[in-house]
Formats: C-alpha cells, structure tokens, sequence
C-alpha cells in the first residue's frame, strides 16, 4: 500500500477499540473461556526468564502430565496451535526416505500425510469412510506389506466427522512392528480419556481451545523417551529450526534455560489456569460431564428427528455431527442462529460440506445452558423455516436425559455409601 491509500484507509472509517459479541460456541472449536482463564490472560507481563515464570513453567508441564496420563518429561506447550503440535511431531519423526503409515478417515488425517510429505517420507495411506474409526486389521495389514515403516500417525478424535478411534489397539499394532505412534488428540484431550502411558503413544498434539478450553495458539505435546532418543539420533539436521526438539529442549527441558524464542508469556498464564481448572474438577469428572451433555443433546437431536453421521460406539461425547434435513438451506440456518442468537455450530467439510452440522460439547461450553439453548434456538429456526419439528419436544428429552442420569447416579452414590 502507498502511504496515500494508507491515509484514505485510516480517514475512511473511524476505528474504535474492538469488542466482540458474546457468543455461544458450539463448532468445532474455538470453545468457550473460563472466566478464571480470560483473568489469568490479563495478568502483568513478565520476562520468560524470569525465575517466577520458570517455575509457573514447570507447574504447567507438570499439569500437562495429568491430563496426558503420562510421565513423559518432554511434555510442554509448543508456541502455536495445534497444527503447529502436529508439524512438530512429523518433522521431528520423520527422515527423508521414512514409510510413515497413516489412517485417514476425515481432514485431519490428511493433514497428516501433507506433514509426512513435506518432510520428505512416503505416506503409506489406510483409508476408512469419513465417520468410521481407523481400522487397526487395515493398519496391520499396510504394516505387513510395509514392515519398514518407521512411524504410524492416526487421530484419535475426527473432528471433521465426530468419530473416535481405538488408540490403543492402534499403537498395539505399531508397536508390533517396532514403530512409533503419533497420535492427534486434539479433540480428544481433556473431553474423553486420553491415556498416553497406558496406550504407548510415543507422541501426542493437542490444542488449547478445544476441551482444554483455553485461547487458541498454544499446542501440549509430549513425548515418550524412544520418540526423543530416536529425534537425537538422527543423523540428518531436523528440517525446521524453530520445532527440532534438540533445540526447544534448551529452554522447556529441564537444565539452565536459555532463549529460543520469546514464549508467549500471557497464553501460558492462561492455559495453566485452564489445566488448573482440569485438575480442581478432576479429569473422570470432566469426562462424565461431557458424557452427561452428550446423551442430553442427543435425545433432543434425536426428538427432532436428526440422525448421526456416526454409529453410536464409535461417537464422540464432544463432537455431534448429523445429517441436515433434505430441503433445508444448513448455510442460512447457521447464519440465523449466529446473527438471532449469537450461537455457532460448524459446518461439513470436504465431502461432507453442505451434508451435516457439527454441534461441539467442549471443556467450558459443555454445559447444560448451552444444550438446552441450542435445541431451542434450533426448534425455533427449523419451524419457522416450514420443517416439521414440534418446538418443545426436543428440549423436554433432553430434559428427560438429564433426569435419568441424575437418577442413575443418585442410585450408585446410595449403593456406594451402603457398602462402605
Ligand atoms: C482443530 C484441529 C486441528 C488443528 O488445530 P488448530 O489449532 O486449528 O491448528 C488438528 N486436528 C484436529 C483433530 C482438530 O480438531
């Protein structure tokens, strides 16, 4: 731009300080922030030397350990969101020349060979429908036909679809092969069990605005000792400066800390008070909330007469995504809810575009206000729209839902307390 049109674009338009609407989110992430997280975010700057940040640094890795189920010691935040988590972990793994087998059944999958090809490997591709899980028999059989494969990548939570996959039987088969697993838990950290030692992931990305309900731009990752021994084996130079482990390790690792880049100071005071938030509810805690808002969603969903993309033992809690009635226009009712009632739900994508909506249930916006807004809000605009839905059905089963969980658990707490 010359410095003219510079000028014009500051003289056309007075600008003043920004302030977003207050809205529900619903989509596929970003989710909502904790008040407690966006105070932490607001806290005065500090250098990322200082000795108080070092040790805030330390609480926050130890935090991590907790919701990854690990002990892990390199499991830190990687400055950027959870693309840059998954780059780190592909360009660390993987060598010119390495076979990486990677499952594909949604977008995110396909992110991972665009990773594995960049960083010079051969994809080996197991392909399953968009919203079925990785198959572990197909897995073993691209490993049968490739035993050379170095690495097998998965994701474990498809957001593009809502489904989940059998992590653990997956990185079975790799180990059988002597291959490391990368796994994708994005979706999954902190919404349903992600259990990193007890699999045998040897390295895992997630995202802070997902479950972890922090801002987004912040990705935790860990990984297993092999993972590390084979990234300060490698005999070639790893092919991005700013994520070689070899060299973060110098500042998130464990002995002097020296600079690599600036950290970014004021995101960490703030996942840290969201990890915090995870661990004062407790992780099984938090994993039956998002159950508990799941099957109540679910039942008014289903009382208007939706279906799932996904079969139900393959579903995620955090993740619905159904078919949009024959006729309707899905772009215009997702504007109505957004501009009507300040509510976002996400759309298809790739072949599923214009298909299905995808309503999130994730870490702060997984609450019983935002299910029962999001059925009526929905009843509300379908009606209008001429769809026969009967406005008030859906929320009288979601409330029906609650109630039967709520029963449920009064029972087990009573035979609890009589046998102790
Ligand atoms: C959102 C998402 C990503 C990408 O995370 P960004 O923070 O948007 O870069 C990767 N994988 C899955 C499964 C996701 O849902």
């Amino acid at each position: 731009m010359s410095t003219h049109s510079l000028k014009q674009f500051a003289e056309s338009k007075k600008i003043t300080s920004f302030h977003p609407p207050q809205r529900t989110l619903m989509g596929p992430g970003p989710s909502e922030i904790n008040p407690r997280v966006l105070a932490a975010m607001s806290l005065p700057a500090i250098g990322y030397l200082d000795p108080i940040f070092v040790q805030m640094m330390e609480e926050l890795k130890s935090l991590l350990r907790y919701a990854y189920q690990t002990d892990n010691a390199l499991t830190f935040p990687v400055s950027g969101p959870g693309s840059v988590g998954m780059e780190a972990c592909f360009v660390n793994a993987v060598a010119p020349g390495d076979k990486v087998i990677v499952g594909r059944n949604g977008v995110f999958g396909g992110r991972m060979i665009e990773n594995v090809e960049r960083a010079g490997g051969t994809a080996i591709v197991v392909e399953s429908e968009w919203g079925e899980p990785v198959d572990p028999n197909k897995v073993e059989d691209a490993f049968k036909q490739h035993p050379d494969a170095k690495v097998l990548a998965f994701v474990h939570a498809e957001t593009s679809t809502g489904a989940q996959s059998d992590a653990k039987a997956l990185a079975e088969v790799a180990r059988k092969y002597g291959a490391l697993t990368i796994m994708d838990a994005v979706t999954s950290l902190g919404g349903t069990p992600v259990l990193i030692d007890e699999w045998g992931i040897d390295a895992v990305y997630s995202a802070s605005q997902k479950c972890i309900s922090c801002t987004p731009g912040l990705s935790p990752v860990s990984f297993s000792d092999r993972f590390v021994e084979r990234v300060k084996t490698r005999t070639d130079k790893v092919h991005s400066w700013f994520m070689d482990l070899n060299l973060v390790l110098n500042y998130w690792g464990n002995t002097n800390r020296t600079y690599h880049h600036t950290a970014p100071t004021n995101s960490l005071f703030a996942l840290h008070e969201s990890l915090l938030v995870l661990k004062e509810e407790g992780l099984e805690n938090a994993w039956a909330r998002h159950q508990r808002n799941h099957l109540a969603l679910k039942a008014g969903l289903e009382a208007m007469g939706f279906k799932y993309l996904v079969k139900e033992e393959h579903r995620l809690p955090q993740m619905n995504a159904v078919f949009v009635p024959q006729g309707v226009n899905e772009a215009e009712v997702r504007k109505i809810l957004l501009n009507e009632f300040n509510l976002e739900i996400g759309a298809g994508l790739g072949p599923l575009a214009g298909k299905i909506w995808r309503f999130g249930l994730m870490g702060y916006s997984c609450k019983p206000e935002n299910v029962m807004l999001c059925l009526s809000a929905l009843g509300s605009v379908l009606s209008n729209m001429g769809v026969a839905v009967k406005v008030g059905e859906a929320e009288a089963a979601a409330h029906q839902a609650y109630a039967a969980q709520h029963a449920k658990e009064a029972e087990m707490k009573l035979k609890r307390l009589a046998s102790a």
